[in-house]
């Protein structure tokens, strides 16, 4: 229960709804950041899921194609070590070159070149088809090079067929490991254009195959100018290279789309097949959800913010009013003095204390002279006037930060002296008394003088014998003035109670003329 109760003291208070107001706000962003932030993340692991799954599926697709390739033309070159070979009609050749070649409908040309790039055995023709390709990439590096194993072309457009095509070839080597010819295979592009348009990767989605050297080879969607292009010097081209497989996000020269790329070698072949989503399809669905949301949220917070800080403010008003409330209703509305209650209140603590130290305590009740008659000669705006002049007076007449001046009555006000004894009081009223005779109101001819108060004076100490309470000292002062109205007005008197023997009821009266 304590804790509750502490919990809704603080919520009174205008700081608290602010902190509250803005904290909330806060947490509420905060969480819902962190949520969107989550489905960012789904969205972005279905993405890579996705392309890291179809890289790896083409990728087998097109390393089996190739080895079946491969294998059609490792048989083609060990069956030309066949004994008695070049004497053979060409019909018979043909049949032993080829026994194992693989007829499958992605397969362009499969040709035998000779040493001097000349066909010798065409696949598809009996006699061969004429043509000399000793101009091939693939034939000068066979005849350079003897140990370049399965040789992969770049893509070029068939002399035989018009067709484009990627060539793949193996060297032949003569009994004395010189150069012997080519036998090449060549795959259709069109199979990777099948193979690729069967894949729907969005409106900038891309897969692409490579040469290890940069050289694009297909590319889906497809344009005719990007086949062949050589990208081995863009970003992207470098991330395919630093490892096997693996994925990065950059920005593609070809378009400037930034794009998840997913890349994996073909396997062991110079080959590398990348993926592409554009990141920005890939948030496509996430981003108007985190729009809308964001901006939900937003407006939420804000409104929060808003209505806390309204309501603070309206709380703070409040406890202003409040504030300026118990002070007018304790203040005198003509002298801006404390009123009656004010003096009240004040007056009790101020005699409790007094009690507690054995300090001294006076009181002074200064009440204006014939101050009817001012009212009835110059009305009473001026009587009015002659009582703030008053107020005036009484406040410049004391200067401890404790004493107390009030307006208690109409043209009567009381002054509490804590930590004065009656000498102390009396130096007070003479002050009084001086400060008053100086009082003028020149609109009205009311010169100095004209204004004089009659004061009643009432000092007792802790252990003072007759004031037992403050209203005993307020009493004995108002008697105290009584006496000096009847003695003649415009002085004080004192009602001298630490003289008087306990218990008693009489009061020894002093006269101290006024000035
Ligand atoms: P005494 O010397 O015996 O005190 O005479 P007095 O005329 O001062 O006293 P009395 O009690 O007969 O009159 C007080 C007058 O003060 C009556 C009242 O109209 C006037 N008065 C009280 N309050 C106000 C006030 O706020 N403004 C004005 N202008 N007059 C006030
Ligand atoms: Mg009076
Ligand atoms: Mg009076």
């Amino acid at each position: 229960m304590a804790p509750l109760q502490y919990l809704a003291r603080r919520l009174r208070s205008a700081r608290a709804w602010i902190v509250l107001g803005v904290l909330a706000p806060i947490g509420m962003l905060a969480a819902s950041g962190l949520m969107l932030l989550d489905l960012r993340q789904d969205a972005w692991d279905k993405a890579e899921q996705t392309s890291k799954n179809l890289v790896q599926v083409l990728e087998r697709d097109i390393a089996r194609n190739v080895e079946m390739y491969d294998l059609s033309i490792q048989a083609a070159v060990d069956n030309l070590r066949t004994p008695g070979l070049p004497e053979m009609t060409s019909e018979l050749r043909q049949l032993i070159l080829f026994d194992r070649a693989a007829t499958a409908r992605d397969m362009g040309v499969m040709i035998v070149i000779d040493e001097h790039g000349d066909i010798i055995a065409d696949l598809d023709a009996v006699p061969p088809r004429e043509g000399n390709y000793a101009d091939r990439d693939y034939f000068l590096t066979h005849k350079t090079r003897a140990g370049a194993g399965l040789f992969v072309g770049h893509p070029l457009v068939s002399r035989l067929t018009g067709e484009r095509m990627l060539p793949f070839s193996r060297r032949i080597s003569k009994l004395d490991s010189s150069f012997g010819g080519v036998v090449m295979g060549s795959v259709k592009l069109s199979y990777f254009t099948r193979l690729f348009s069967q894949l729907d990767l969005g409106r900038d989605g891309a897969i692409s195959l490579y040469l290890s050297d940069g050289t694009r080879v297909m590319r889906q969607p497809y344009a005719e100018a990007d086949i062949g292009v050589n990208i081995a010097d863009a970003a992207t081209f470098k991330g395919f290279v630093r490892e096997r497989s693996g994925s990065f996000v950059e920005t593609s020269v070809r378009d400037g789309i930034e794009r998840y790329f997913a890349f994996t070698r073909v396997g062991d072949l110079p080959l590398i097949l990348n993926v592409a989503l554009s990141t920005a399809e890939i948030e496509a669905e996430w981003r108007p959800k985190a729009l809308a949301i964001g901006g939900i949220v937003l407006v939420l917070c804000g409104l929060t913010i808003a209505l806390s800080l309204l309501f603070g403010r309206e709380l703070r008003r409040r406890e202003a009013m409040k504030v300026e409330l118990e002070r007018l209703s304790l203040t005198d509305a003509l002298t801006r003095l404390p009123n009656r209650r004010a003096f009240e209140e004040a007056g009790t603590p101020a005699w409790n204390a007094a009690q507690r130290n054995g300090k001294p305590l006076a009181l002074l009740i200064v009440d204006a002279d014939h101050f009817k008659q001012f009212n009835d000669r110059y009305g009473h705006q001026v009587g009015d006037e002659v009582l703030q002049g008053l107020a005036c007076c009484l406040s410049a007449s004391v200067h401890r930060p404790h004493d107390l001046v009030c307006r208690v009555g109409g043209e009567e006000f009381a002054i509490l002296l804590p930590d004065t004894d009656q000498a102390g009081a009396l130096r007070i009223a003479e002050k009084v008394h001086a400060e008053v005779s100086t009082m003028t109101i020149g609109s009205v001819g009311i010169g100095a003088g004209a204004v004089t108060v009659s004061i009643g004076l009432a000092a007792a100490i802790s252990n003072g014998v007759e004031a037992t309470a403050l209203t005993d000292l307020y009493r004995f002062a108002d008697g105290a003035l009584y006496e000096a109205k009847a003695g003649g007005r415009n002085q004080t008197r004192c009602a001298n109670l630490q003289d008087l023997p306990a218990g008693s009821q009489k009061r020894r009266l002093q006269i101290v003329n006024g000035s």
